[in-house]
């Protein structure tokens, strides 16, 4: 669901929308509810509930087992470890009103069974917050916030620190393999700046994938080493063309070809280094225009992950 979808949501179900953490959060018909969405057409709502009696559980897990059947923007919806969880597909208007006929049915579900908010770690029903925590956001009582977001036991089962080493490496084959998508694409005759901006995305995600997760220092490393790949990119380039151009005239291999001097000779060329430069100029255009935004939400994505905080009060309204 986009920002906007998630404003309407929160407006239309006196909730709170806190527009730098994509999240939606507050009461729903007395339980407390987190909404988050990680993309534009699905959004996830949790809920932390208990009910005294025992059967109530296992009713509600076939309740919300069935649910896709009656409400088909619901994609899924299970109840484990004290939380409900309702994942949805679907935007705008329609799938605003939609999601929130769903939680409707949900929350009198709840209601006729006894479930009341709690704590997701202790069951606590008192002293709930919310609370985000390393770009997560869950409601919970003070004391498990404290052991959950200091050094306690319970840390564990927060997300991995991040490895800066390994992100490096993750970082380093993501950023090559933007390099040869780059010469790849210049192969087939087509501009390849958009390869650029993939540079920076491959070696994000490979910082991500091996380093356990995106930080500061990782993007500004990811964001250097696209630059430094462009221009390899580039000189590649030129090697596959003036390799390809001697071939077509010589007997020559690989072994054959000093880079080194290549490289000098054509960066000192005129027509080549013109050619070179605008192709670098087109690849830092477009790296920065889709490589900037897209830095920018690591950013924001780094700082949230990172932090442990309690979110403003919502009021109380039945
Ligand atoms: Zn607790």
């Amino acid at each position: 669901m986009p920002n906007k979808d998630l404003n309407t949501f929160a407006a239309q179900n006196s909730m709170l929308f806190d527009a730098k953490r994509n999240l939606v959060y507050g009461r729903l018909r007395g339980y407390d509810m987190t909404v988050t969405s990680s993309s534009k057409n699905e959004a996830l709502a949790t809920m932390n509930v208990e009910s005294a009696n025992a059967d109530s559980a296992e009713m509600l897990s076939q309740f919300l087992y069935l649910l896709p059947k009656s409400h088909p923007c619901v994609a899924f919806a299970h109840y484990q470890n004290r939380t409900v969880t309702v994942g949805m597909r679907g935007s705008g208007a329609a799938g605003v009103s939609a999601f929130s006929a769903a939680l409707g049915d949900v929350t009198n579900f709840l209601l006729q069974h006894g479930f009341a908010s709690c704590c997701r770690y202790c069951g606590a029903k008192t002293g709930l917050a919310a609370y985000s925590i390393n770009g997560k956001c869950d409601t919970m009582c003070e004391s498990c916030f404290q052991s959950v977001s200091g050094g306690s036991a319970a840390v564990a089962q927060e997300p991995k620190k991040s490895n800066f080493g390994l992100g490096v490496v993750g970082a380093l084959i993501g950023a090559a393999l933007g390099c040869v998508v780059w010469v790849l694409i210049y192969q087939f005759g087509y501009i390849a700046g958009i390869a650029g901006a993939a540079m920076l995305i491959f070696a994000a995600k490979g910082y991500e994938l091996l380093g356990g997760r995106i930080d500061v220092r990782g993007v500004i490393l990811c964001s250097i080493l696209s630059i430094v790949m462009l221009f390899v990119a580039v000189n590649v380039t030129m090697f596959v063309e003036v390799y390809k151009a001697l071939k077509e005239y010589y007997y020559v291999t690989l072994s054959d070809i000093d880079f080194v001097a290549l490289f000098r000779t054509a960066w000192a060329d005129g027509e080549l280094r013109r050619a070179m430069l605008a192709d670098l100029g087109v690849g830092y255009l477009l790296a920065a225009l889709v490589g900037v935004p897209y830095a920018m939400q690591l950013f924001k994505k780094a700082k949230y992950q990172a932090e442990a905080v309690r979110l403003p009060a919502y009021q109380i309204h039945e």
